[in-house]
């Protein structure tokens, strides 16, 4: 049985202040995510992630099309029982502290007083925050507050766990954590979807993947799958390369780029990387590297965006994703 399977699931939003008009969100989305992998649904921003997870939540309700999440309909209660869910951007009351908080968050799912102080101190400790534990959350720096986020996603014992933009306004160690933590998750057999707009975090993370742009599914299977298709050129990095080498060469590669006493040729076509080795090889120069330059992310979804519906609507802001999701 699928985790999560969806059936044209559309979503329309009314947009405009004072005209309204529609806005196509989702268009006709057909997904299925199999238990115990870790799922990530990429895309740039507007391109429907949100959207998606409110609706497998329950939190605001399809257009048309249908979904099943756990084998059960949206509206089966007691399956949103089974789910934990980390919103983007989650903003908690501050003057509660995290321990206070996550006590809460226990009640709501009617955890029994005792299980219940056991699984918060556990993701106190799970999360990091043991020591800060009693602290109000205005004092939490964001990074905290994600942390905080993802223990009360967890404080049910969920089976399947949504996560919206997880890594978002993390630093480099705090990413590294959440990535952690999600691969524990899924150690426990426990299903993860989250969504993302930085591809190096669905690199190392992710079974599967899905690309959303602008509404519609641009391609599902596995990441490595479906940018191979974009190995672009060959990067060559040299060292000091000899007199009269780059010149050699010049018909074969583009531009050289010289960066302190290296130096980087990138060789358009896969045919060619052999005679410029051979000549790098033969006049002594001395290679750093050589490695395939694949299509990046944000590569992707530009030319997603140059090949998508004729007209995006105007709300729709085109591909923005982080420098650091590239490559
Ligand atoms: P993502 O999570 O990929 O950034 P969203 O799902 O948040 O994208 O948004 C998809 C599109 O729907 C965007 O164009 C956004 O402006 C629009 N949208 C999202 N929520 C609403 C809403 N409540 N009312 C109107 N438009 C919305």
């Amino acid at each position: 049985m699928p985790a999560i399977e969806t059936l044209d699931l559309t979503k329309d939003y009314s947009a405009g202040f004072i005209r309204k008009r529609p806005l196509r969100a989702l268009d006709g989305v057909n997904l299925r995510v199999n238990t115990g992998e870790v799922f990530g649904l990429l895309g740039p921003n507007g391109a429907g992630k949100s959207t998606t997870l409110k609706l497998l939540l329950r939190l605001i309700f399809p257009s048309a099309g249908t979904a099943r999440v756990l084998g059960r309909e949206l509206d089966d209660v007691a399956m949103h029982a089974r789910l934990g869910y980390l919103p983007e951007n989650p903003y908690f009351y501050d003057h509660l502290t995290a321990r206070e908080f996550l006590n809460y968050a226990g009640e709501l799912f009617r955890l029994p007083c005792a299980e219940r102080r056991r699984r918060v101190d556990q993701l106190l400790v799970r999360l990091g925050l043991e020591a800060s534990a009693d602290l109000p959350l205005r004092k939490f720096s964001k990074g905290m507050v994600q942390r905080l986020g993802i223990a009360q996603a967890l404080v049910n014992d969920p089976e399947l766990i949504f996560l919206d933009e997880p890594m978002s306004g993390l630093d480099p160690l705090g990413r590294r954590e959440v990535r952690d933590l999600i691969l524990q998750l899924k150690a426990e057999g426990k299903t993860v979807f989250f969504s993302t707009h930085i591809l190096s975090d669905a690199e190392v993370l992710c079974d599967r993947v899905a690309i959303l742009n602008r509404g519609k599914l641009q391609g599902c299977g596995e990441l490595r799958e479906i940018l191979s298709l974009g190995v672009s050129a060959t990067e060559v990095v040299l060292e000091n390369p000899p007199a009269g080498l780059l010149e050699e060469v010049r018909k074969l590669t583009r531009p050289a780029v010289k960066t302190g006493d290296r130096v980087r040729i990138e060789i358009p076509e896969e045919a060619d990387v052999a005679p410029v080795l051979e000549a790098i090889l033969r006049r002594g120069g001395k290679v750093v590297s050589v490695s395939p330059v694949k299509i990046s992310l944000e590569d992707y979804f530009l030319e997603q965006v140059r090949m998508g519906p004729e007209k995006p609507p105007a709300e729709q802001g085109v591909a923005r994703v982080d420098k650091e999701g590239e490559r």
